[in-house]
């Protein structure tokens, strides 16, 4: 059996409980070395193997879960964040189901998550935006031309982009040229729970050189949207004259 694990954003207490019991439990871990904090590595038990993807091909992870299943060991396949977003999971997964090796999924808190609780914001705030678009520049990795960034600008809604702080000056370029304005709050979250974590407030039009300023070229997320300035509507969920499922509203002397 191979578990795919969400280790979390870094903090290695943001782990869920049943990923670390995984861990605690596993034969093998296969590691995503560049992003999961090795702290985590340390709940292993004595006689775990310990592999780092970093340094593997997609064919040698694949090997070294076909082996352990082989031998009736149980592989957890640690993941930075959450799995689901940016993981490449998707191709591990359709090579286990040709091999008959059975898998399940365990999630984990997103970067993206992580860099909320430290910026202190609220992603869908009531008359700003009520939706997050998760997304990333186009770099190595192609994007589909529906979802360049200029596109996607014409919502304005809160945008969260992943694997983009190096291309930091095309996000600002397509930005703009997709609508947003040039004092639209942004923000940059580096190395998001990690003991060395850092947050940078600025607008979307001086984003690039405060990157430059704070030497920030990875590991970041980039947040862009009116959450993250002063004005909002109060939610209608704790108003106190709307009835809700579970309080009968009064009206206000
Ligand atoms: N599955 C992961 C994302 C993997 S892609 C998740 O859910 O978070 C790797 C990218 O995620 C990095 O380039 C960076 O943009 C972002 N990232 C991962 N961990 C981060 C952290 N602790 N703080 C800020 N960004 C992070």
């Amino acid at each position: 059996m191979v578990h795919f694990v969400g280790a979390g954003p870094g903090a290695t207490d943001l782990i869920t409980i049943r990923g670390l019991k995984l861990i605690q439990n596993a034969d093998i871990i296969i590691y995503a070395g560049s992003l999961v904090n090795p702290e985590l590595l340390k709940e292993a038990g004595p006689e775990c193997r310990i592999y780092n993807s970093a340094h593997m091909t997609l064919k040698e992870v694949i090997e070294v879960m076909e082996d352990g299943e082989k031998a009736f060991l149980t592989t957890v396949r640690l993941h930075t964040g959450d799995p689901s977003l940016y993981g490449a999971i998707r191709e591990q997964m359709d090579e286990l189901k040709k091999r008959n090796i059975s898998f399940d999924i365990c999630p984990g808190v997103s970067s993206f998550s992580g860099a909320a609780a430290a910026l202190q914001a609220e992603y869908t705030l009531p008359g700003v935006s009520q939706s997050v678009i998760i997304s990333r520049a186009k770099g190595r990795t192609e994007v589909p031309e529906k979802e360049e960034l200029k596109a996607l600008a014409a919502h304005q809604a809160t945008m969260v982009l992943f694997l983009s702080s190096a291309l930091v000056q095309d996000v600002k370029q397509e930005l703009l040229e997709g609508g947003y304005a040039p004092d639209t709050p942004a923000a940059v979250v580096y190395k998001a729970t990690w003991p060395e974590e850092k947050v940078l407030r600025t607008t979307l039009d001086k984003l690039p050189e405060e990157m430059a300023a704070a030497g920030i070229r990875k590991t970041a997320l980039i947040v862009v949207g009116g959450v993250l300035g002063e004005s909002y509507e109060k939610s209608r969920l704790y108003d106190a004259s709307f009835t809700t499922e579970f309080r009968k509203g009064k009206s206000e002397p």
